[in-house]
């Protein structure tokens, strides 16, 4: 586990952080009427920290359009000074960084398709040395937790400790509803290594359309995230990027209105004690498992020493197969998911041909 962070508290942020940290603004900067016409909406929502817009795009395909890049910086800091809001933009290099610093963009964030390249974050880290600035850093496009760290890493030790992760969730070859599969039990890993790193969630490039966008939110804050960046154009239908995604202000101020904010902690004593309560008997529950499962491996390994006796080979595929179907029709009768089921009797089956290698080949531990 890589060692803790120096985090400076969000209260020590130029701009205001309190909690949910909400970030909203148009996927791209298209124009200077649209850049204002979206600040002014959003000021009026009142539920905005920081506006977003980018500037230089990342594209999959060349030909789409890959944003205005510099002149933009123009259109932003006028709507800063028109409505107050700080700003944010996406930097993907040394000359986007020294671009927005000259402007004076309060927040930086780094994209999933730089994240992924450590030349790109180096670059931008030593960009910032010396300089005081907040930086947003999305997860790398691939489930890759170590590229996630290693992106904080390099600012870290380019010294900004005013630092904050984005969720946006990961490409995937699987076909699903979202656009970029969230993989919850990542950005889980990272809270749960790096606690003292805050984190957001990015709804929009997640979901890849409007009606994904509350369920994401509402999740990432069940999950006790502190704020999240949606994307709102005043016309989405007309957007020049991720038109599918965006949603009109009032729109985003909908979705924000009905998220229940729900406590990380509960000061209720009596509600903490019937929650503690509960949370033994899981305590419970959970050794009895482990035991079991012991007890089952216990049986695996009996039976890799008869397989040894008899020369039989540790793989029996029927013997698997019948395995999975019985095991997976009694858990979807019990209520479980399909994936959990299916992966949980993988890792089952993986430990006990392990246990079993290691009976037929003498193995030590
Ligand atoms: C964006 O926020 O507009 C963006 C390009 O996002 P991502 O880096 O998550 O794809
Ligand atoms: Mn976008």
């Amino acid at each position: 586990m890589s060692p803790k962070f120096n985090i400076a508290p969000l209260s020590d942020w130029p701009i205001n952080t309190a909690f949910p940290f909400i970030i909203s603004g148009p996927c791209s900067a298209e124009s200077e009427a649209q850049v204002l016409e979206s600040a002014h909406a959003l000021k009026k929502t009142g539920k905005v920290s920081l506006l977003r817009a980018g500037i230089w795009k990342p594209r999959t395909r060349p030909n789409s359009f890959e944003g205005i890049g510099a002149p933009a910086l123009e259109w932003l800091m006028k709507a800063k000074a028109e409505t107050g809001l700080p700003l944010t933009t996406e930097v993907a290099n040394a000359y986007h960084v020294e671009a927005c610093l000259k402007a004076g963009v309060d927040v930086l964030w780094i994209g999933a398709r730089t994240t992924v390249n450590p030349f790109s974050v180096q670059e931008i880290a030593e960009a910032l040395k010396g300089v005081d600035i907040p930086v947003i850093i999305k997860n790398p496009i691939n489930p890759d937790l170590q590229l996630w760290i290693g992106a904080l890493e390099r600012l870290q030790l380019a010294g900004i400790n005013k630092l904050m992760a984005m969720h946006r969730g990961f490409s995937s070859s699987q076909k699903s509803i979202y656009r970029n599969d969230p993989m919850w039990e990542l950005p889980i890993a990272l809270m749960s290594q790096h606690p003292e790193v805050p984190i957001i969630c990015d709804p929009s490039h997640i979901s890849g359309n409007r009606e994904l966008l509350l369920p994401v939110a509402q999740k990432a804050f069940d999950l006790g995230m502190q704020g999240v960046m949606i994307e709102s154009h005043p016309n989405p239908d007309k957007a020049l990027s991720d038109k599918a995604q965006q949603v009109v202000p009032e729109r985003f101020k909908e979705i924000i209105d009905s998220i229940q904010f729900r406590r990380t902690h509960n000061n209720d004593i009596d509600q903490e004690a019937a929650l503690a309560t509960l949370r033994s008997r899981i305590d419970e529950i959970d050794r009895g498992v482990i035991k079991l499962l012991a007890e089952r491996m216990d049986v695996a390994m009996e039976i890799g020493t008869f397989k040894k006796k008899h020369d039989i080979t540790i793989l029996q595929l029927d013997r698997w197969i019948e395995i999975f179907n019985t095991r997976s029709e009694h858990a979807l009768e019990l209520g479980f998911s399909e994936d959990f089921i299916t992966s949980f009797l993988e890792q089952l089956h993986k430990e006990s041909i392990r246990i079993q290698t290691k009976v037929m080949n003498n193995m030590k531990d």
